[in-house]
C-alpha cells in the first residue's frame, strides 16, 4: 500500500501571528518546525514545537541545514522587518518549498511578495477589519470569506421573503449566477443542499459566487 508521509509545516518568526500559528498546529498534531533568531521566542515555543531552532532564516545555508527541502508548508511571519520576509520568501520559494505563506506588514510589502510569487500573502489586520465591516454594513450577512479579488463564501440569513421556498423555486444560480453550497439549520449544516430542500427563516445560507453577484443576490434575493 501507499505510506503517506505526515506533512512538515514551518514556521518563520515567532511572534504575535507565527507563535500563534505553532500553538494551533501543536493543538492539532500536526508536525511543525519553528524558527527564531531570537533566543528567548525559541525557548518559549520549544514545547510546541517538533524542533525549535534559534536561526536567523535570511541565510540560503542555514535555510538549508534546517532541512527546509522536506518543508511542505512554510509560513513567513516576521512583523516589521519586511527585508527579511521578502529575502526569506524568496528563498523558499528557490529551494523548493511547494506552498510559501507570508504575512504582510501593509500593501506595499504584498506587492512585493506577490510579484516573488508567493503561494498566499496573509493580511491578517486588513481581512479581519473588512470581515467586521461587512457585518456592520449588511444585518443579513454573517461572515464572509475572501476567496480572491472577486469571490467570496459568505453567510446570509434567509428573512420571510425567501422562507418556505426550495432552492429550486428560488433559482438562484439561473437569476443570480451564485451556488448555495450549504444551509446551516439550528447548528447543524447541510452540505450541498437539493433543490427539493425547503429554506426555513432564521437558516443561513452559505453562497459561493463573484461579488458583485453576491451583493445582488443580498440586495434583491433573500
Ligand atoms: P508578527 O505580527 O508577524 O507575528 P512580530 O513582530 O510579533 O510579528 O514577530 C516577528 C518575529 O520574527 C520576532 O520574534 C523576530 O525575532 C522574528 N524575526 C524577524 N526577522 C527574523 C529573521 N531574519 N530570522 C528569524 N526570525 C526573525
Amino acid at each position: 500500500g501507499l505510506i503517506m508521509r505526515k506533512k512538515l509545516f514551518a514556521v518563520f518568526g515567532l511572534g504575535r501571528f507565527g507563535g500563534s500559528l505553532v500553538k494551533e498546529f501543536h493543538e492539532m498534531g500536526i508536525e511543525v518546525l519553528a524558527v527564531d533568531k531570537n533566543e528567548e521566542k525559541v525557548n518559549e515555543f520549544a514545547k510546541y514545537a517538533t524542533h525549535a531552532v534559534k536561526a536567523n532564516a535570511i541565510d540560503e545555508n542555514t535555510l538549508k541545514q534546517l532541512g527546509v527541502r522536506n518543508v511542505d508548508h512554510a509560513f513567513v511571519s516576521f512583523g516589521d522587518d519586511i527585508e527579511a520576509s521578502i529575502l526569506t520568501s524568496l528563498l523558499l520559494k528557490e529551494i523548493g518549498v511547494p506552498k510559501v505563506w507570508a504575512k504582510a506588514q501593509n500593501d506595499h510589502h504584498q506587492k512585493v511578495l506577490d510579484r516573488i510569487d508567493v503561494d498566499r500573502v496573509i493580511h491578517p489586520e486588513r481581512d479581519m477589519a473588512k470581515r467586521i465591516a461587512h457585518h456592520i454594513v449588511s444585518d443579513k450577512m454573517i461572515d464572509y470569506i475572501e476567496l480572491s479579488n472577486r469571490h467570496s463564501i459568505v453567510e446570509i440569513v434567509a428573512t420571510n421573503k425567501i422562507a418556505n421556498s426550495t432552492l429550486a423555486d428560488l433559482d438562484i444560480r439561473a437569476k443570480y449566477g451564485c451556488n448555495i453550497v450549504g444551509l446551516e439549520r439550528n447548528g447543524n449544516i447541510i452540505v450541498s443542499p437539493a433543490a427539493a430542500d425547503l429554506v426555513q427563516k432564521g437558516d443561513i445560507l452559505i453562497v459561493i459566487g463573484e461579488n458583485r453577484d453576491i451583493e445582488r443576490f443580498e440586495e434583491e434575493g433573500v
